[in-house]
């Protein structure tokens, strides 16, 4: 997490609801000292789907205590207070923090011990504010809600502990978590939709579906694709492969490994190392006697597509160039971070960097854009939200690379890409990669939760560390801008969010398994029949499987079902005469018998045009 202060720009940002989540974490401490006077506060910011604040208080705080604490908020909500705003100069708020005064409702003979260093952290030049609603007064850049009375419906939902500032060498705090919305009833909706997401969780769903395992010998973050996940990667690898060759996209091929000096032009060392695995060290013969060479495994595909960039001598002519690939990387997360498909610790990605002149820019950017949008039709995501994040030219030479003008003229151009758009999108200082603007993709899945699937970047600075060069018209040398893009993410992640956003039920075309075959009975003409049809689907690449087990047709179908098989063909004695299949469909029920023809005909459409 980035623990930077925010800027009072990035502060006045703040969307109505983070404005009405952070109101409330100031209603919540002020609950919190009507129970509890001696409670000491640190920072209550909103957060991701609702607010925390961070409180030492030696009762330690259980989800009992929620309901009398709920009951202090509500009053304090019924009041109406007014969040009034203070501006007052440094030693009037260390005076204030010095009598305990800083979130609390009177003085204390204890100092606000949290709320006078963060004071202290507070750039001089900066304007210091409280805020006030009844006898609460809190240390706060703001900015708040009108009124307490703004907050229209609240819960608590969880407390953990916390280090002061996340650092553990700082005393350790209770961090009391709720949400608030504008009203009540999308309070509830948002509750209903969590239980709809526990139901579809891709961790229980991808074990009850076999679609992939994580084993402890194998180790933490390291999925493996059982043949029903590894199912839906193929289609999704041949989804891109046919997209991208048809945008005009050339597949190559890298290793997995690489030597230290590729990822130090790339600056992935020391810029990234801590999101690497740690090097192999080998002992290579060189010239003279041997060295030792050390070699980390990949992160990024990045460094490897520029370096076959730069195999060929490269003209104008050659731009863009557009260099594809389903790479393997590999990203040291920290094992308190892993989880599930979505952080994890080797990924395949829908990797592509595209090569090409300045005024080439506008259209290839849009292309991609474009390929985002058909992407977002094909598995039918309403919603979505891309992130435009900057740089901020206070951190040029730190956090950023150092090229001012670079900077400004490619943020400009991406900016202006997406506003002739009609993108939706949200503009996000002091975010961007070190190398160049980035675009992250938000989508939400179809009960309305939110992912993180997708970036997009624009690279000025990586072109010029490999000494990436095309001869122009004028026959001088110039440096390619690159955009890095992977719409569909990584198989790990995508699946994930695939998995919840359908709660299991793919598509026919991406089902792991599209059809199966059930036969009534164990009649040998009937199965030679149902054995023709499974030859003809598999001929024709169809995933078909037969049930040809003793069972009961009931039991048959009870299981094609809880493997949510999208199609099951039940074959009877009528169905063979008629040279008819009766179908089936997962979530439809029966559809009745058809010609055999006809019904193979259908599935084959159905996955040709990837119907939803
Ligand atoms: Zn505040
Ligand atoms: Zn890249």
């Amino acid at each position: 997490m980035n623990e930077d202060r925010k800027t009072l720009e990035q502060r006045a940002q703040m969307t109505d609801i983070e404005r009405l989540r952070h109101s409330a974490s100031h209603v919540l401490a002020t609950a919190i000292l009507k129970l509890w006077p001696e409670a000491q506060f640190a920072a209550g910011p909103p957060v991701e789907n609702g607010f925390y604040y961070d409180v030492d208080l030696p009762h330690r705080i259980s989800p009992e205590d929620f309901e009398k604490i709920e009951a202090e908020m509500k009053k304090e909500i019924k009041a109406n207070h007014q969040f009034e705003k203070m501006e007052v100069s440094r030693d009037e708020a260390l005076d204030l923090g010095t009598k305990g005064r800083l979130a609390a409702l009177s003085d204390r003979n204890q100092p606000s011990k949290f709320k006078i260093d963060i004071i202290e952290g507070i750039p001089s030049g900066e304007k210091i504010s409280l805020y006030r609603n009844g006898d609460f007064i809190d240390l706060c850049a703001g900015p708040h809600v009108m009124r307490t009375g703004n907050i229209g419906a609240f819960k608590l939902t969880s407390v953990a502990s916390a280090y002061y500032k996340g650092d553990e060498k700082n005393p350790q705090l209770q961090r009391v978590y709720g949400t608030a919305f504008k009203t009540k009833k999308e309070l509830d909706e948002y509750f209903a939709m969590l239980e709809e997401a526990k139901k579809r969780d891709h961790r229980k769903l991808g074990k009850e579906l076999e679609i992939y395992v994580i084993d402890e010998d194998v180790g933490p973050g390291l999925p493996l694709w059982l043949p029903r996940g590894a199912a839906i990667i193929e289609e999704l690898e041949k989804l891109a492969k046919e997209t991208e060759f048809a945008a005009g996209y050339r597949r190559v091929r890298t290793v997995n490994i690489a030597r230290e000096s590729l990822y130090r032009k790339s600056g992935h060392i020391p810029y990234y190392a801590e999101s690497m695995f740690p090097p192999m060290e080998l002992k290579e013969h060189g010239e003279q006697d041997s060295v030792t060479q050390r070699y980390y495994l990949k992160a990024m595909n990045c460094p490897h597509h520029h370096k076959l960039f730069a195999a060929v001598p490269r003209s104008y002519r050659d731009l863009p160039l557009r260099l594809a690939e389903y790479g393997f990387c590999h990203r040291y997360e920290q094992s308190g971070e892993l989880f599930g498909l979505m952080r994890v610790r080797s990924m395949q990605m829908n990797d592509a960097h595209l090569y090409m002149t300045p005024e080439q820019f506008e259209s290839e950017f849009n292309a991609v854009n474009e390929m985002y949008l058909n992407y977002f039709k094909l598995f039918g995501l309403e919603k979505y939200l891309m992130r435009f994040s900057t740089h901020d030219p206070t951190k040029l030479g730190q956090k950023f690379v150092n090229e001012p003008e670079l900077w400004m003229k490619t943020e400009d151009m991406t900016r202006n890409v997406l506003k002739n758009s009609g993108i939706n999108y949200v503009e996000v200082p002091n975010e961007a990669a070190f190398y160049g603007p980035k675009i992250d993709v938000q989508v939400w899945s179809v009960i309305g939760r939110e992912f993180s699937i997708a970036t997009n970047q624009v690279d000025f600075a990586q072109p010029r560390s490999f000494n990436l060069r095309y001869k122009d018209k004028d026959n001088t040398e110039k440096i390619p801008i690159c955009i890095h893009r992977a719409p569909l993410g990584t198989h790990e992640r995508f699946i994930g969010f695939l998995i919840e956003h359908y709660a299991g039920n793919f598509p026919l075309w991406l089902s792991p398994e599209q059809v199966r075959i059930l036969t009534i009975g164990d009649d040998a003409k009937l199965v030679d029949y149902s054995m023709s049809i499974l030859n003809e689907l598999r001929a024709k690449y169809v995933r078909a499987e037969i049930d040809q087990s003793t069972d009961q047709i009931n039991g048959k179908i009870q299981r094609a079902e809880q493997m949510k098989v999208h199609t099951m063909f039940v074959i009877g004695k009528r169905d063979m005469e008629a040279t008819a299949v009766s179908v089936r469909v997962h979530g439809k029920g029966n559809l009745g018998a058809k010609p055999r023809v006809d019904a193979i005909a259908e599935i084959l459409r159905s996955i040709k045009e990837r119907q939803a």
